[in-house]
């Protein structure tokens, strides 16, 4: 019998990296404003552009929650500024934002991505915990995902108990029968601790751990070793 049943996963440089696809969604962005409100180009650039997005949040730190709105906002902010309507700013900010999560979802998994979720899949229920954008319907990975959350959906990001209490309630699990596995020491073991969830930590880079943090149940250094880290945990459980 087993006594973890549920795994819940962080999204972005979890099982894929992001910090490709992003940079290329900021230039597709640019390249659309350029075309289509080139006055733009005498006031914003792609660094200036991520600045107004700062800005924007602090003015508005509720927006760490929706990041969505808040590109889109920073968008059409820096079209009216260049000159343009309300109208137009609202056209163009939607249609380069569009740009940006195609690029966004254009992710390489890392290796054994799959076949880890396919396997888990057959004995677990499988979830989705991310504080950023991407949407499971657009990737490949969709098809071994019970659920899904985001922090756009419940207005709250990791490491706070909001996306690990919506497991919960989509689940009816207790926090001890879930595994939360992230990259992230803060938002995802932190935060899973927190939560009640038992955590494997993703640490494809080999980083050190951060002395200020309880270490996780279990560190992979690649997702094939993540079914091992799970039948670790479970017979820590059963020998309690
Ligand atoms: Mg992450």
């Amino acid at each position: 019998m087993r006594s973890i049943k549920a795994i819940t996963f962080d999204l972005d440089n979890t099982l894929w990296h992001i910090s490709q696809a992003i940079p290329e969604g900021e230039r597709r962005t640019f390249a659309y404003l350029k075309r289509h409100c080139p006055d733009i180009e005498a006031h914003y650039d792609i660094p200036s552009l991520r600045q107004l997005m700062l800005d924007i949040l602090k003015q508005q730190p509720s927006l760490t929650h929706q990041i969505s709105r808040l590109r889109k906002l920073a968008l059409g902010q820096a079209i009216q500024k260049s000159g343009y309507s309300n109208e137009l700013a609202q056209l163009h900010a939607q249609a380069a934002f569009d740009l940006f999560m195609d690029a966004r979802h254009e992710v390489v998994l890392f290796d054994y991505a799959i076949e880890m979720l396919d396997e888990l899949h057959q004995h677990y229920q499988l979830g989705a915990l991310t504080n950023g954008n991407a949407d499971i319907n657009r990737l490949p990975v969709k098809p071994f995902f019970d659920f899904y959350y985001s922090a756009e959906q419940v207005l709250s990001s990791k490491p706070n108990p909001e996306l690990f209490q919506a497991a919960l309630s989509h689940t009816s699990l207790t926090p001890s029968q879930c595994i939360h596995v992230g990259d992230h020491c803060e938002h995802d073991i932190f935060g899973g601790q927190q939560a009640g969830f038992y955590t494997i930590w993703v640490n494809t880079d080999r980083k050190p751990w951060p002395q200020e943090y309880l270490p996780a149940d279990a560190e992979v250094h690649c997702l094939s070793e993540i079914p091992a880290a799970i039948s670790d945990i479970e017979t820590s459980i059963k020998h309690r």
